[in-house]
């Protein structure tokens, strides 16, 4: 029977968000198991907001969190470090509204994660184990998600960019995958958006220090992490996204040029109708791989 995870220790860390510009300090705290992950701003008083689907306030660029108008912005590289990592239970305090960018991917948190180190709890994990298709669309967008034994995810992008194109990157979630192949992955923005963007107020956090900026042929700030890095990165995203059903998922995810309202849109029909996924436990080697892969990482850095 595999168990829930926390993390031993507390961790911090302090940056800037990406979209606020405001400057954050963040702490990952261990928590009681069958809490989930729980938000907590310490500048408002320690007003809490749990990682769920039901807590999901206006998605634009990132995904936020909002209850009785608290917010809590761009959540979904922490919360896909959590799934990757294997933790279930945390409280992440922050006093300010938006989660600092960091290096623009999943990398910093996992490697907060791993310096805490991680603590098996006695409960046994429950899955979303998922029993029938779901299949939505919105014009050219699409996203899906079918029954299978273990996480895997499928996404596809088409941009037209010399480096970008149309690539796709398919990963399933086990034998260290997410640390080796997914959580290195930035963010990344054009640069022909960039000014009116900035005038909306959407950017203020953005550097060359934390997205890959595409210029109209090339590169502003080389070198990529992998040549399909922005491929890579949607994933990224998407297991960040699809974390906020508050279970791991067992299920394969397909998902095309869809984004984070899309995301989040499958989110809702899954916690909504419970017709579509069984909650289980189960006996097998996820957990352990998430481990092996977490001994790997802290071997090599
Ligand atoms: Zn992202």
């Amino acid at each position: 029977m595999r168990q829930e995870q926390t993390i031993r220790a507390a961790v911090d860390c302090k940056g800037v968000g990406l979209h606020s510009g405001a400057s954050v300090h963040l702490r990952i705290l261990p928590a009681a198991s069958g809490s989930g992950i729980i938000f907590r701003r310490t500048d408002l008083d320690d007003f809490e907001i749990e990682a769920t689907g039901r807590n999901v306030a206006r998605v634009s660029y990132a995904t936020s969190l909002m209850k009785k108008g608290v917010l809590i912005s761009t959540t979904e590289h922490l919360l896909s470090a959590f799934i990757g990592t294997g933790i279930d239970n945390a409280i992440v305090e922050l006093d300010n509204l938006e989660l600092p960018i960091l290096d623009g991917s999943a990398r910093p948190f996992v490697d907060m994660i791993l310096k805490a180190g991680i603590r098996k709890q006695r409960r046994p994990r429950s899955y979303m184990r998922i029993q029938r298709e779901l299949e939505l669309r919105e014009g050219d967008k699409f996203i899906a998600v079918y029954p299978a034994d273990t996480y895997a995810v499928s996404y596809t992008i088409d941009f037209p960019h010399a480096l970008i194109g149309r690539e796709t990157f398919r990963v399933e979630l086990s034998n260290g995958n997410y640390l080796r192949e997914i959580a290195p992955a930035r963010t990344f923005g054009f640069l022909h958006q960039a000014d009116a963007m900035r005038q909306q107020g959407l950017i203020r956090g953005a550097s060359t220090e934390n997205a890959i900026v595409l210029t109209p042929d090339g590169l502003m700030n080389p070198p990529l992490r992998y040549q399909d890095e922005f491929v890579r990165h949607k994933v990224l995203d998407l297991i960040g996204d699809l974390a906020l059903v508050g279970k791991q998922i067992l299920g394969s995810i397909v998902a095309d040029r869809a984004g984070h309202a899309m995301h989040t849109a499958l989110v809702s029909r899954l916690l909504r109708d419970k017709t579509l996924w069984d909650e289980t436990p189960l006996e097998d080697s996820m957990e352990e791989s998430h481990q092996a892969a977490a001994a790997m990482v802290s071997n090599s850095i």
